[in-house]
């Protein structure tokens, strides 16, 4: 049985750095499941910068506000290989893939 929590190389479906996870800002309330799936160590939680919650909607501003600002931050985006873990687990389908 193979207890790694790590992917092995069969399971990536790419080499880091060609996608990178896109947050939907009016979405992520930093319930921080991306940061516990994720096996390369892409996510934090953290207070959402000034400048990144100039995009977000009136709900959306009142919605993170609410939570205090916590949201889930890019911290390694470069090491994402598209394992796919953090889309299925995000309980606020905040979380996409695009292509760097
Ligand atoms: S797709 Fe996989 S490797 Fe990429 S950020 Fe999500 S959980 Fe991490």
């Amino acid at each position: 049985m193979n207890n790694n929590p790590l992917p092995d190389n069969k399971e990536c479906k790419q080499e880091p750095g060609v996608f990178t996870p896109v947050i939907d800002r009016n979405r992520c309330e930093g319930k921080a499941d991306c940061v516990s799936v994720c096996p390369y160590t892409v996510f934090a939680v953290g207070t959402l910068p000034k400048e990144q919650r100039t995009g977000l909607t009136l709900v959306g501003k009142l919605k993170a506000a609410a939570h205090g600002w916590q949201q889930a931050l890019l911290v390694n985006p470069e090491n994402c290989r598209v394992c796919g873990l953090c889309v299925k687990a995000c309980p606020e389908h905040a979380i996409t893939l695009a292509r760097t």
